[in-house]
């Protein structure tokens, strides 16, 4: 395929940006929900301004994420992420810039790794700054709704499906740990709210470095990653795209890769000779 092989050089040529998106952790099992394979949006996305002001929003969203952490909390790295860590340990990606917040790039051992909209498994409490793991936090929420999950997962295969009003009201949320109010949030960049400027400040700078930036699952739908790559396009820097379907950013890339990112990444490690076991 002669756009794996554009793919290939551009990446054996090191100094690689990745930018990677929801696509590369769905074959993890954590559904894309902006992606076209994902399930159609059911909701509209908890806003940081509905979050912080309305209690009801708040105890609606921890019901909903209670049943999610299920899915995130156990899904592990896949052959994508794997791929990923390789092509670093061998010297030929530097930073990683991904829009998810799973975590499963660091789980799959990459270093480097500045995550733009936070992480799902820290929460922390926005009256007192106090940050704390989700595994503590979800140990509280069980405490607080023995039976919740129980009484709820079987209409909610995907966490991602309405739950009925009277299932909400059952919902205890729990109060931050240190201070005693209601204000936790998971330590992630909410609809409404904006990534902390010295983030977005140190991803510009690693793309302005790079020698090639490379796009993993993501459509580009939303400017908070797309402008990266707008960045690159404009100093001349290679842009490679490796999406199942169309992206917004596919007139700025020089390279474009239809295909399943568990299948291609693999393909590209063993071509620059990635990944090959030591003592082998
Ligand atoms: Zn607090």
């Amino acid at each position: 395929m002669e756009s794996l092989d554009a793919l290939t050089s551009l990446v054996a040529g090191g100094g690689v940006v990745v930018l990677s998106g929801a696509g590369l952790s769905t074959e993890s099992g954590i559904p894309d929900y902006r992606g076209p394979s994902g399930v159609a949006r059911r909701h509209t996305p908890m806003t940081f301004q509905a979050f912080t002001r309305d209690p009801l929003a708040r105890r609606r969203y921890w019901a909903r994420s209670h049943l999610g952490w299920r899915l995130i909390g156990g899904a592990a790295p896949n052959a994508g992420h794997r791929a990923v860590a390789e092509l670093q340990r061998a010297g030929l990606v530097d930073t990683v810039i991904t829009q998810n917040v799973d975590g499963l790039h660091g789980a799959a051992g990459s270093t480097s790794v500045i995550e733009l909209h936070g992480r799902l498994d820290e929460v922390t409490c926005l009256d007192c700054g106090n940050l704390t793991s989700r595994e503590e936090l979800d140990r509280r929420l069980r405490e607080a709704n023995p039976d919740f999950v129980a009484r709820v997962a079987g209409v909610n295969p995907d966490g991602d499906v309405d739950l009925p009003d009277e299932q909400v009201a059952a919902f205890r949320p729990v109060d931050c740990g240190i201070c005693g109010t209601g204000m936790v949030k998971p330590d992630v960049v909410f609809f409404g709210e904006t990534v902390p400027p010295q983030r977005v400040t140190r991803c510009f700078a690693a793309v302005e470095q790079a020698r090639s930036v490379l796009v993993l699952g993501s459509s580009l739908t939303v400017m908070s990653g797309r402008r990266f790559v707008i960045r690159a396009a404009k100093r001349g820097i290679p842009v490679a795209i490796v999406n199942q379907g169309p992206t917004r950013g596919d007139g700025h890339a020089t390279v474009c890769v239809d295909a399943p990112l568990g299948v291609v990444l693999p393909q590209v490690a063993a071509r620059v000779g990635a990944g090959t076991p030591l003592g082998v």
